[in-house]
């Protein structure tokens, strides 16, 4: 199955998308979390990817795209997959459908996850994570276990949070209308416990 987490930043793509690959047996790729390992590794790419990260801009297409092949090819996603934080734009949304077609393959569901606005600042600005494992951890609503390290998020600032946001309704929403026409979009509240959102998610997929 090749499955995408749609929803604004900070709904819980990420969390639900771990939860569900234990279930579904397929890998997650997350565009954010590789353009996070490239930027670390200090590279050109890395250092011109986090020039767009910082702003709370979207990377270009061609930079992404890139990006999302070389993560699509290895052998953990011949089967399918859980798209996260990808496509965000018309075009990249196109080249999914191209790159999955070479493969005899279609996105079967897009999930979107839906949380107001008011939800958003509050879950950005208190997401810390463990570098060690990726656990994404909320210092309310999913503490870290005490002893472990958690860090933040450069660009989960309230000040970033704001153009992420106007980002994803001015260049990611659309992308919904694209899938729409499909007929692949199921939309589920992303208000309420990590636990209920999982269930919500699963009785959508039907599994
Ligand atoms: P996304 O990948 O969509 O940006 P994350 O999964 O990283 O979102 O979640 C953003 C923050 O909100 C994290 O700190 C996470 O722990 C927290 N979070 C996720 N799901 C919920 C929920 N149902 N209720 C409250 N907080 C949540
Ligand atoms: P995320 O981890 O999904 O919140 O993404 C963090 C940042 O990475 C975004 O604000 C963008 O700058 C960049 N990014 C992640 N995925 C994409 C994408 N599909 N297209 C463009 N930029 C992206």
């Amino acid at each position: 199955m090749d499955l995408i987490l749609f929803g604004p930043p900070g709904a819980g793509k990420g969390t639900q998308a771990k939860r569900l690959v234990e279930l579904l047996g397929i890998p997650q790729i997350s565009t954010g979390d590789l353009m996070r390992a490239e930027a670390k590794s200090g590279s050109e790419l890395g250092r011109e990817l986090q020039s767009y990260m910082s702003k709370g801009a979207l990377a270009p297409d061609s930079l992404t795209i890139q990006v999302f092949k070389a993560r699509l090819e290895q052998d953990d996603a011949k089967n399918g997959a859980i798209f996260d934080g990808f496509p965000r734009t018309i075009a990249q949304a196109e080249a999914l459908e191209g790159l999955l077609a070479e493969l005899g393959r279609k996105v079967d569901k897009v999930v979107v996850i839906e949380v107001p606005d008011s939800e958003i600042v509050g879950r950005i600005t208190g997401r810390r994570s463990d570098p060690a494992t990726g656990q994404v951890y909320h210092i309310t609503y999913n503490p870290p276990p005490p002893g472990v390290e958690v860090v933040q998020r450069k660009d989960d600032t309230e000040e970033v949070v704001t153009n992420r946001l106007a980002t994803y309704k001015a260049q990611t929403e659309p992308v919904l209308a694209y899938y729409d026409k499909k007929g692949v979009v199921v939309r589920v509240d992303g208000v309420g416990s990590l636990d209920e959102v999982t269930e919500r998610i699963k009785a959508a997929l039907g599994v």
